[in-house]
């Protein structure tokens, strides 16, 4: 159906809701408003009925291809199933009314509830201490990295450069850069772990702490994870674990017990919270005993007689976000946490180990697969054996849209070429997941016999291939009357 802009279905004089005429003496505006704040020409605004403004924009969202409506398995980003009395759960009156100026005895409730989020995320963790205030994982790598140089200036110790595997996501680099560290790369070895012999050349007394994701970007465990902790620590530096993929691991590994000393988790990937138009999130950090004074304030804590924020932490490096966190995602996690207990959460991890090895088990016949090794909750497959054809991973991602699915990410990581990373998650059905893998091996059969089917695609959404590149350098948001 052609979608008309809201300013075209305009027609003066319509309006969305009628109201009663006025039965008090009406003021002019100047009178109420200072000059300087007045408009001088009236808003455009679209006249419509409010039938036709709630089709408008019913019809627009059906439009999306979202986790409601499709499968959506975007490596890296855990684009899981929230179960939506999460979303009830957080949006009752005593969470979503409260101020954050209230006084802590009206507030105990929400404290407590955070208190404990922070007992379920430690025992996750494996780590003695908790900040829930980052709010999103790149903010907690910045409080992390922080927190890493609170503790090397406190020894007197200067250190200048942090390392980072070839395969990390982006932000630990910028993490790194925007607290005036040097990002220093590692290379990986032939299976996809951190090149011990490369780590060791790198790890000085410079050295501040290397930025490790676990499992990696590649969807890999790195098998010599306790070594690496040894190599960093005989050198004094630290090891930050990116926690975002913890999906993959929580119930099974504790990573404060392989040698983690800073850790982040995405509450907004692991633990329910509809993500994605960079949504709110929520990036707590964990922390050895010996870095827990260098937490952000405030920092929950129970007391005899109820629950309260602390402030004195004269080593804090203060304060990283206004009020609490992001409290609606906190208690989305919460309650995610209470509905699985610890075997639930076990079995999320393993199903979503499971689900991803049965993709990429099928796949790899179709698809060439680099790091060929049991994956954890996500894996990389590459376009390269489609190249021959003349199509890209971006035409066989436009042609999973034709056949109803949204496509996995792209391009990422960095050192698999044409990368298709795919992430399934617990929470698809086995028919889910064979649909999927059909239409995967229908397009790379597609991509030998009739490759114009993927270069031409997609056929069946609003828009076919926009340039990506243009509508978020030069966003086209207002209309203009021709
Ligand atoms: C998503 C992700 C991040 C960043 O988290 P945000 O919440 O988007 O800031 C960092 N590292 C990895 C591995 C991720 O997948």
């Amino acid at each position: 159906m052609e979608t008309k802009l809201i300013f075209e279905k305009s027609k003066a004089g319509r309006r969305g809701c009628a109201l009663p005429s006025l039965d008090v003496p009406q003021k002019p505006i100047e009178k109420l408003i200072p000059p300087e704040f007045l408009r001088k020409d009236e808003p455009l605004l679209p006249e419509v009925g409010e039938v036709e403004i709630v089709r408008h924009y019913t019809h627009l969202s059906h439009k999306n291809v979202g986790v409601d409506t499709h499968f959506y398995p975007l490596g890296s980003c855990t684009m899981k199933w929230n179960p939506k009395v999460n979303e009830a759960l957080s949006a009752l009156p005593g969470f979503a009314r409260i101020h954050p100026y209230q006084l802590e005895e009206t507030v105990q409730g929400t404290l407590e509830l955070l208190y404990l989020t922070g007992e379920y995320l430690k025992e996750i963790a494996g780590l003695p201490a908790i900040s829930l205030a980052p709010a999103a994982g790149a903010h907690g790598e910045l409080t992390g990295v922080l927190i890493m140089r609170a503790y090397h200036l406190e020894r007197g110790e200067k250190r200048t450069k942090i390392l980072i595997p070839d395969s990390a996501h982006g932000t630990n680099p910028a993490s790194t850069t925007i607290c005036g560290f040097k990002p220093v790369e590692i290379k990986s070895d032939s299976r996809g772990n951190v090149d011990l012999a490369e780590l060791s050349k790198n790890c000085d007394r410079e050295t501040v702490g290397l930025m490790l994701t676990i499992p990696s970007t590649l969807g890999l465990f790195d098998n010599n994870l306790v070594e690496i902790a040894n190599i960093l620590h005989e050198k004094g530096a630290l090891l930050y674990m990116d926690g975002a993929n913890l999906n993959a691991i929580m119930g099974i590994v504790r990573p404060g017990e392989c040698g983690v000393d800073v850790m982040h988790f995405n509450l907004h990937k692991t633990f329910s919270t509809p993500h994605g138009m960079g949504g709110p999130g929520s990036g707590p950090i964990a922390v050895t005993e010996e870095l827990s004074k260098f937490l952000p304030v405030p920092i929950i804590i129970r007391k005899k007689d109820g629950y309260a924020l602390n402030y004195n932490l004269p080593k804090s490096i203060g304060r990283v976000k206004t009020w609490y966190g992001n409290i609606g995602v906190i208690v989305r996690a919460f309650a995610y946490i209470l509905s699985l207990g610890p075997e639930g959460a076990r079995r999320v991890s393993e199903i979503a180990v499971l689900n991803a090895n049965y993709l990429m088990a099928i796949l790899k016949k179709h698809y060439y697969l680099k790091y060929d090794r049991f994956c954890m909750h996500e894996f990389v497959l590459s376009g390269n054996y489609q190249k021959k054809y003349g199509v890209k991973t971006l035409d066989i991602s436009k042609r999973l849209l034709d056949k109803g699915f949204h496509p996995p990410t792209n391009y990422f990581p960095l050192i698999v070429e044409e990368a298709l990373m795919i992430e399934p998650t617990e929470n698809e059905s086995l028919e889910t997941l064979n649909a999927f893998a059909n239409a995967m091996v229908e397009i790379a059969n597609e991509a030998k016999e009739s490759p114009q089917l993927l270069l031409c695609a997609p056929q069946t959404m609003p828009i076919g291939r926009p340039d990506e590149v243009r509508a978020a350098r030069e966003p086209v948001v207002r209309w203009r009357q021709k």
